[in-house]
């Protein structure tokens, strides 16, 4: 056991070439960010005011080829605004998985919403289309008010309205399928597409598939603006509001200070969005350098017993955000996790799952038995983009 521990450390060092600390996802700043940046600072325009914030936000819908995206603070005000203009009121229930970071049943919390917590697939580890289906299948019921379909949960009375799944560590979900069930229920569908910049389903890039679709520009990201995220959709109405609710709802007036909602201050900064123009131009640089890491591993793996390397789904072309194994029980994961990390090879276990948080208790519907699987056997490896050798 220990061995193959040893052999793993000793094949990632010689991958990273180092004897140093080895981070889980560190970002590369290879491109014209310390030039884009300084420019910024010259120009006094550091805040929300400022022609980089679109210009950033035209970039990242031509990548995505989404019609419209909305650059905001962070991933997680993303996801709150998306969901709130989604529909999602106070009292509602979304559905999503456990399995993922904290912040997307947060963003469900802070509208008054309840998650309800379903089962995702192994083969992808997000939301399991058939888990969707059996529980609207069997607790749902629509109705239509004003010709448009509402979906409620025959249980406890409550309107089911939104699904969120999540592109789990860069992996597309099964978007089409799950797109296909929340339509025939009502259910507007937003994508946690936190991870995924750079990762397309059946040619299309994940988050634009759904009603809305959220990315994250979080420095553990692929590309990083620090702290940032961005909104997409093809909806143009949506669009107008999420960006409206993003400037503290202020309407625009040659001088005068006129709000008429209660917004947030989520606009992404000028000086942000210089960072994520230089960053964004690397992409296809990035994606391709991750997908090489990501083949390295899968060759190393091959050749070593009772370890799985997790690949991408059929039909997907991942941005492989962060690599991850499958190790056959707990005590490996414990040790491995133990080694790797005293001999500064950093590894993470996947974020505990959220039923099993204090404050998500009992907010999941049924056993999530792949969700608890998932969780006792994956670890991730070090992922950040090796630039290739001189
Ligand atoms: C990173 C992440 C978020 C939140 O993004 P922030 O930019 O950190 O606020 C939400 N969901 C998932 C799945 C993430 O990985």
């Amino acid at each position: 056991m220990d061995e193959t521990i040893r052999q793993i450390i000793a094949f990632i060092r010689q991958i990273f070439r180092t004897q140093g600390f080895i981070p889980l996802h560190e970002p590369r700043f290879i491109g014209r960010e310390k030039e884009c940046v300084l420019q910024t600072i010259e120009s006094t325009f550091v805040s929300s005011v400022g022609s980089l914030v679109e210009k950033f936000e035209q970039k990242i819908a031509q990548y995505t080829q989404s019609p419209y995206a909305i650059a905001t603070v962070n991933g997680t005000s993303a996801l709150h605004l998306a969901l709130k203009v989604a529909g999602v009121g106070y009292d509602d229930e979304v559905i999503t998985q456990a399995l993922t970071f904290v912040a997307t049943a947060n963003a469900i919390r802070y509208l008054g919403a309840h998650p309800i917590f379903l089962d995702v697939l192994p083969e992808t580890m997000s939301l399991s289309p058939d888990c969707v289906r059996d529980f609207l299948v069997k607790h749902a019921e629509v109705k239509s008010i004003n010709g448009k379909k509402v979906c409620y949960n025959k249980l406890t009375g409550r309107r089911i309205s939104a699904c969120v799944p999540v592109h789990t560590l860069g992996h597309p979900a099964r978007i089409d399928e799950l797109l296909q069930i929340c339509q025939e229920f009502g259910i507007p569908l937003v994508e946690d597409a936190a991870e995924s910049l750079g990762t397309f389903y059946k040619g299309k890039h994940t988050g634009t598939w759904g009603l809305l679709g959220v990315v994250s520009f979080n420095g553990n990201k692929i590309i990083t603006t620090g702290n940032g995220g961005v909104i997409l959709t093809a909806d143009e109405h949506l669009a107008m509001q999420a960006r409206h609710l993003s400037t503290q709802a202020k309407k625009s007036h040659p001088w005068e200070y006129v709000h008429d909602q209660i917004g947030y201050n989520y606009r992404l900064t000028n000086i942000q969005a210089a960072l994520g123009l230089a960053q964004i131009e690397n992409i296809d640089f990035f994606v391709q350098r991750k997908r090489w890491l990501a083949s390295k591993y899968r060759e190393f793996f091959d050749g070593i017993e009772d370890i799985e390397f997790f690949s991408e789904p059929l039909e997907s072309r991942s941005n492989y955000w962060l690599n991850a194994i499958l190790v056959n029980d707990l005590n490996f994961r414990e040790k491995f996790l133990k080694l790797t990390n005293t001999q500064g090879v950093m590894t993470r276990p996947l974020w505990r799952p959220l039923h099993m948080l204090r404050m998500y208790k009992g907010y999941s519907f049924k056993n999530l038995k792949i969700t608890e699987q998932l969780y006792e056997r994956v670890v991730c490896l070090p992922s950040s983009v090796i630039l290739p050798k001189e």
